[in-house]
């Protein structure tokens, strides 16, 4: 079950034991996210990567 914290932290940073107040949340078919700016910045690399396959070369496997 959820805990319920005052502040929303990064879901990315709190995967790698850190805690980082989210600043972003992401909906993706129905997963929600909240990121940090860090990670906000990422996924928005990430997912602009993902619909311009004209100059982005593939980064994750
Ligand atoms: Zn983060």
């Amino acid at each position: 079950m959820r805990k319920m914290v005052e502040v929303t932290q990064c879901d990315a940073c709190g995967k790698k034991g850190k805690e980082r107040e989210a600043t972003t949340a992401l909906s993706v078919a129905g997963d929600s996210y909240d990121l940090c700016d860090e990670h906000g910045k990422k996924f928005r690399t990430y997912f602009a990567a993902l619909f311009s396959t004209e100059k982005m070369t593939a980064q994750s496997a």
